[in-house]
């Protein structure tokens, strides 16, 4: 009789949707982790303006964090063009977190206004009331994506065929994503899982960009004939966006 085929975790793991996300972002450029979470953020926001725009739920965290962050905001303008709205989803998600902010502010002006009054009666200085923002929970749902996506990478980072693929690709982890795995190295928890290897095929990388960089320099002296590769001419794109990854939250 035939030994029963018995699928090992890796097996298992491969057919998962991390590994196939992570093949995927393989097969782009930049760091696959903030591959991944740009993919999270895009289908998150568009899920948001087709779907949620009358979430409760969404509008209550819209007005305790106070709208968006900076690049949620841009993104959610740029989501509402590409849905070919005229901003009518957003104008309805805003319409009552508009209303208790004007309440809130005519709280604060008035308590302003009285204070100039008990200031100069009194000479005390009353609380200024003023609020944060806090974070954008587009920010917050990305940290979770970020998580998964990461422990993924660093699930398979002892793999020979995740490290192959990782190798031949064109993409490298970006500063922030790699100091997190080694990070993970120390962790109780992920430790036993966190391999060097990955790291290793990220300095074999990163010393290629360091030539192609250093020749870029060189090739723009006068004596020179100019004769720049591809990667030397990207040298200085792929150093910056080593540093600051496509995501940084
Ligand atoms: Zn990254
Ligand atoms: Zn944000």
């Amino acid at each position: 009789m035939s030994e029963p085929f018995i699928e090992d975790e890796m097996t298992r793991a491969k057919r998962g949707i991390t590994w196939i996300r992570l093949e995927e972002a393989l097969r782009g450029t930049g760091c696959p982790v903030c591959t991944e979470i740009e993919r999270t953020e895009k289908h998150y926001l568009e899920g948001m303006l087709y779907e949620y725009v009358l979430d409760p739920g969404v509008r209550k965290k819209l007005h305790q964090q106070h709208g968006f962050c900076t690049r949620h905001a841009k993104l959610a303008l740029a989501t509402e063009l590409t849905l070919k709205s005229d901003g009518l989803h957003l104008a309805t998600m805003f319409e009552t977190v508009m209303d208790e902010h004007l309440q809130l502010l005519e709280k604060q002006a008035k308590r302003v206004r009285e204070s100039k009054e008990v200031t100069t009666k009194r000479k005390r200085k009353p609380p200024s009331g003023a609020v944060d923002a806090g974070e954008c929970f587009v920010c917050a749902f990305l940290k979770e994506s970020e998580n998964i996506a990461l422990h993924g990478l660093v699930y398979f980072s002892d793999d020979g065929e995740f490290i192959e693929a990782y190798r031949r690709s064109r993409t490298v982890i970006c500063f922030r994503h790699t100091q997190m795995v080694v990070q993970e190295a120390a962790d109780p928890i992920w430790a036993g899982k966190t391999s060097a290897r990955v790291l290793d095929v990220t300095l074999e990388k990163m010393n290629r960009m360091k030539v192609d960089l250093s020749n870029f320099i060189k090739k723009h002296d006068y004596q020179s004939d100019h004769d720049y590769t591809r990667d030397e001419l990207d040298s200085y794109l792929d150093v910056v966006n080593f540093f600051s990854g496509q995501m940084r939250l």
